[in-house]
């Protein structure tokens, strides 16, 4: 029945069947999105025009084809494109009155598809729609993000490129902004493409490949001048005190601080840290100017969205006691949320989503490194990966000129815009553990039997956790546990010191389930870890339990039916309802 380019819509094709502009399209925007320095993670779109046959009529439409909202533009696949009618969009500009109708317009979006709806349109579709070229890019390079976000951005931007490269003040993407463009490019006769203010670079050509090469070569053109003219050292001299620690040191002070700030992360919903000790990142933590940078907060709409507003830097030397560290982070962290809270009700408006967390994403040690934080690793890495590029675009805006990233009004707006909150609520909802990380034993040198403890993690796991196994010591993995994801929150197994050491300084209580333990044990422990809100339950079994059963108890145990007991001893199998002690008598 389906013949031709139009296949697709079946999503049954192999990849010598997509329209050639289609093809040219992944290719493109893979090769642009495996390197960093053309746009951040996720960050970006592309697009081309083509004409396929409607399966319906047989006749030929005029469609476009464009990244969708969320995916990377390095891992494109033909799901992650939405194909879109032109002449349909391109009808908007009728609808469209002014840009208080952005969000109706973005909506109708959905009713200029052909066919079955692919991935979901994103901001930007209207702009790629509306520029007449067969190609175009949209990326967040953090060389043009630099020169998107200086005080004399436009400036600069004239000088490098004259008039075939424009500038576009600061507003958020969709039509008007779109309308904006395509306006300049029909008096503009030699434009071939944008910066935009505070955002990215926006370039069009009429192939592919002159679309490849010319994002490459304006990305290439603000990189070598930034190189060429920017101060060497734009952000002052290395601080005395705050430079980076030795590396064994880093990591012994990450393992401490590591639970506890991830215990201030965490205060509105439990979090999953990552600890990044870079060079860029230990460098830029002790400079000079980063007291005064760093609170001015990222630029990109992509990045602030990922790492909060701003990021908590400690203004406390490496010579600090780990007494003081820790009193001065609680005391920037309470400041932190007051002031999230505030700059909430400065510019929420009646129709603005409730708020969400006031705890920072980013938080700066000096001498020791970066800790992000998110609902899961993934998250948790993205977060971090985008305050790199902030501190590559911060760097690069004072070589040239001044950072002045976008107003707060409009970070606000962005943060809060329905649309992102649409984007944000698309993501699957979050599982019972989702935040919490777990270890747990597995196999005869951590004292459990393999078929158990693979039993356990595969529990769960599938019910969100972060799970780091313990097959030698308990030592080794919690902290394994607090370098790669901040901390821990249960503990599975015949032993529980170091990771209960780790839930004290998070102050947010835990988990552990004691396997092999007697009843007393069990009883003792968890009347002597209640102060600190860690419960301690047991599981009894023998060789003839069945592991799942085992596992679900366990599970009951730290979120289920008995998630607010402490002290209890569960019997599993034929003979545990007499344990060790009771057989002593
Ligand atoms: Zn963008």
């Amino acid at each position: 029945m389906l013949s031709g380019p139009s296949r697709h819509y079946c999503g049954h094709v192999t990849r010598a069947e997509l329209p050639p502009p289609l093809q040219e399209l992944i290719e493109r925007s893979n090769r642009l999105g495996a390197d960093r320095r053309n746009t951040n993670y996720g960050g970006g779109n592309t697009s081309a025009k083509g004409t396929v046959t409607d399966v319906v009529t047989a006749e030929d439409v005029a469609v476009m084809w464009v990244k969708g909202s969320g995916g990377d533009l390095g891992t494109l696949t033909v799901d992650g494109v939405s194909m879109l009618v032109l002449d349909r969009i391109r009808a908007l500009k009728n609808a469209y009155v002014n840009t208080g109708q952005e969000d109706e317009l973005h909506q109708l979006l959905d009713f200029c598809g052909l066919g079955p709806p692919g991935a979901a349109p994103s901001i930007d579709t209207s702009m790629h729609a509306l520029l007449p070229a067969c190609h175009v890019d949209h990326l967040h390079p953090d060389s043009v993000i630099a020169l998107a976000a200086s005080a004399d951005g436009e400036a600069l931007t004239n000088k490098i490129f004259g008039d075939e490269i424009g500038w576009v003040s600061w507003q958020r993407p969709g039509f008007d902004l779109a309308l904006k463009i395509d306006a300049m490019r029909e008096t503009q006769g030699a434009l071939r493409g944008v910066v935009m203010g505070g955002h990215g670079l926006t370039t069009w050509a009429e192939t592919s490949e002159d679309c490849e090469q010319l994002s490459l070569d304006v990305i290439r053109r603000v990189a070598d001048f930034i190189e060429r003219h920017g101060k060497a050292e734009p952000l002052g001299a290395l601080r005395v005190g705050f430079g980076p620690l030795r590396a064994d040191e880093r990591r012994r002070r990450a393992l401490a601080l590591g639970p506890i700030i991830r215990g201030l992360a965490s205060t509105d919903q439990s979090v999953v840290g990552h600890w990044l000790d870079s060079d860029e990142v230990l460098d830029f933590i002790g400079r000079e100017a980063t007291p005064r940078v760093a609170p001015l907060g990222t630029s990109c709409p992509d990045h602030f969205i990922r790492t909060k507003v701003r990021p908590l830097l400690l203004d406390l030397p490496t010579t600090a006691t780990p007494d003081e560290q820790t009193a001065r982070l609680r005391h920037l962290h309470a400041e932190y949320r007051e002031e999230y809270r505030q700059y909430y009700d400065r510019h929420a408006r009646p129709e603005t989503p409730p708020m969400r967390g006031a705890d920072p994403a980013i938080f700066l040690i000096p001498g020791v490194g970066m800790f992000s934080f998110g609902a899961d690793p993934q998250t948790a890495s993205v977060a971090g990966e985008f305050y790199i590029n902030a501190i590559n675009v911060i760097r690069g805006a004072e070589a040239v000129s001044t950072y002045t990233p976008v107003s707060e009004a409009e970070k606000f707006g962005v943060e809060y815009w329905m649309l992102e909150d649409l984007k944000l609520r698309r993501r699957p909802a979050p599982k019972s553990f989702t935040g919490r990380v777990a270890v747990v034993a597995v196999g005869a040198a951590a004292g459990v039997e393999t078929a158990i403890g693979n039993a356990v993690v595969r529990v769960f796991e599938d019910a969100g956790a972060v799970v780091v196994v313990a097959d030698k010591d308990e030592a080794g993995a919690v902290e394994a546990a607090v370098l790669e994801f901040g901390g821990v929150d249960i503990v599975v197994g015949p032993s529980h010191t170091h990771a209960v050491a780790a839930m004290i300084a998070q102050g947010s209580g835990g988990d552990v389930v004691r396997l092999a333990s007697t009843k007393s044990t069990v009883a003792e422990l968890a009347a002597e870890l209640a102060e600190y809100g860690v419960r301690v339950n047991g599981i009894n079994f023998d060789g003839d339990s069945d592991a799942r059963a085992v596992a679900q108890a366990a599970r009951a145990l730290v979120d289920g039916s008995l998630a607010e007991t402490t002290g209890l001893m569960i019997p599993i199998g034929r003979q545990q309802l007499i344990d060790d002690e009771e057989k002593d008598k």
